[in-house]
């Protein structure tokens, strides 16, 4: 048998995954085959048997697949300011009315930006032909400023990380184009660690540009920060640096950096964005009144607002979608918890946070009432379990839990000082709310973030419904546990 390339990759990704889940497990608080008797006592055996119902139902309902279609093929991109973003949030308050919750609307104001032209090209290098121009594809980062319509040219000097800049001083930065070529980790990405590549090469994006304009850089461009090796752009924020600032694919900086080792390569760089004024937004948020509890809370969401390249698929309509599955289930299962489920498509992850800062200010004092959050932002591949950030105490308690995941491989519960994908509930984490995020399979989910190709023929919908049963157990159990879980 002949297998392409496509072939090839999928059995060794299967084989590198049973691989990996093994070795997590073997790193990692593993789901015992019997919980003790202490755990046994936290969930009881009737609420076992909901949760099984919970996770079959979910494993063949298609509620959280049509609602991610939609949101994004008929609404589209949802940057945070947007007509589709605000589209996005009637949409899904009408949605959550129609399951039934008590819906409501926290209004922030946030920052709206929209994307110009982006076109560069190299205009002088080492063995320039005359007439010759390389292209080179990029795409503006969040915030950027205008280069204005006629562009600017300049010479680039390429540094790998923030030591070489501050090696090169003012003298050899002012007036020139800082590329910052900090290379993503594709071998810890192809390990399932894509958050750690992330993390080591975000700050870049993040801070290089004031960094360079600091020092009287006339643009910024960093490498994009993606496993892929398709040539594609991956925006981003970046703080503002009040100079324009862009992404370059990674082969495009691998180019410029070959080139400048030879001899000053000159760009001709058009980027022009345009900061509109601000935007009024919303988070949606819909309970489901606790039948014993109701002033418990227990919180499921994701982030409603996108990147503008692609349709935001991944990240994180498949968030959003999964927090309203949870909620349609229990409804469809007629399962009343004591505790209030609270649905939230949280708005603004992508920039400020606007969202999850005003829900801070606007519920802080009732947070000794959060018992627990759980947020989806990594994607919707297959999900591993859980990040957690709780005590110990509070994480034994969820043991029977574990047990009841196992079936679908979702069983994994790690503990992590910085959980990936929980930015929007990180406030109640600061707060001591104990806070959970799905733990994905990840090592797709760098080839298509914040890129053109982060669409819905990403999520998988075997997977997305795996997804969403791991949330709603999870929730369910938080919600109807007999007492809350201990902080
Ligand atoms: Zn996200």
């Amino acid at each position: 048998m002949n297998l392409g390339p496509r072939s090839r990759r999928r059995i060794l990704r299967a084989l590198s995954l049973i691989f990996l889940t093994s070795l997590l497990a073997a790193q990692i608080q593993q789901a015992p085959q019997q919980p003790s008797s202490a755990n046994a006592d936290s969930v009881s055996s009737e609420l076992v048997h909901q949760l099984e119902a919970i996770k079959s139902t979910a494993l063949s309902d298609d509620y959280a697949y049509r609602q991610l279609a939609h949101l994004t093929e008929n609404i589209g991109p949802r940057p945070a300011g947007s007509a589709a973003a605000n589209a996005a949030v009637e949409y899904v308050a009408a949605q959550m009315r129609e399951l039934g919750l008590d819906v409501h609307l926290d209004k922030c104001k946030v920052r709206h930006w929209v994307r110009g032209t982006e076109t560069a090209e190299l205009v002088d290098y080492a063995g320039h032909a005359t007439e010759m121009q390389q292209k080179i594809v990029l795409t503006a980062l969040g915030g950027s400023t205008s280069t204005g319509a006629d562009g600017i040219t300049a010479d680039i000097v390429v540094v790998d990380d923030f030591d070489q800049l501050k090696t090169l001083g003012r003298d050899r930065v002012t007036g020139k184009i800082v590329l910052f070529n900090q290379k993503f980790d594709k071998q810890k990405a192809n390990a399932g660690l894509g958050f750690a590549a992330y993390r080591e090469t975000v700050g870049y994006r993040e801070r290089g540009p004031q960094a360079a304009a600091q020092l009287g850089a006339v643009a910024v461009l960093v490498r994009s920060i993606g496993s892929d090796d398709y040539r594609l752009p991956h925006t981003g924020d970046s703080d503002p640096a009040g100079i324009p600032t862009g992404a370059v694919t990674p082969e495009d900086a691998d180019l410029i950096a070959h080139l400048a080792a030879e001899a000053p390569v000159r760009m001709h760089l058009t980027l022009t964005p345009q900061k509109l004024p601000d935007e009024t937004s919303y988070n949606v948020i819909g309970d489901l009144k606790g039948s014993e509890h109701p002033e418990q809370i227990v919180i499921v969401s994701g982030h409603l607002d996108s990147w503008d390249l692609g349709t935001g698929a991944i990240d994180d309509a498949a968030g959003v979608v999964m927090a309203m599955e949870t909620a349609q289930l229990l409804q469809r299962l007629r399962l009343h918890p004591k505790r209030t489920l609270r649905v939230i498509a949280w708005m603004d992850e992508e920039t400020d946070g606007a969202g999850s800062i005003q829900y801070r200010k606007e519920h802080k004092s009732d947070f000794t009432n959060h018992i627990a959050a759980i947020e989806s932002d990594v994607g919707a591949a297959h999900p591993l379990g859980f990040f957690t950030k709780m005590s110990k105490a509070a994480a034994e308690a969820l043991t029977p839990v574990q047990t009841v995941l196992s079936s679908i491989g979702a069983s994994v519960m790690q503990e992590a000082s910085h959980p990936p994908g929980i930015t929007d509930i990180a406030p109640l984490s600061e707060e001591g709310v104990p806070v959970l995020g799905l733990m994905q399979d990840t090592r797709d989910y760098y080839a298509y973030h914040h890129s053109a190709a982060d669409t819905l023929d990403k999520v998988v919908p075997s997977e997305l419904r795996e997804n969403a049963a791991a949330m709603a157990v999870m929730a369910y159990a938080l919600a109807d546990m007999e007492n809350p879980l201990p902080r």
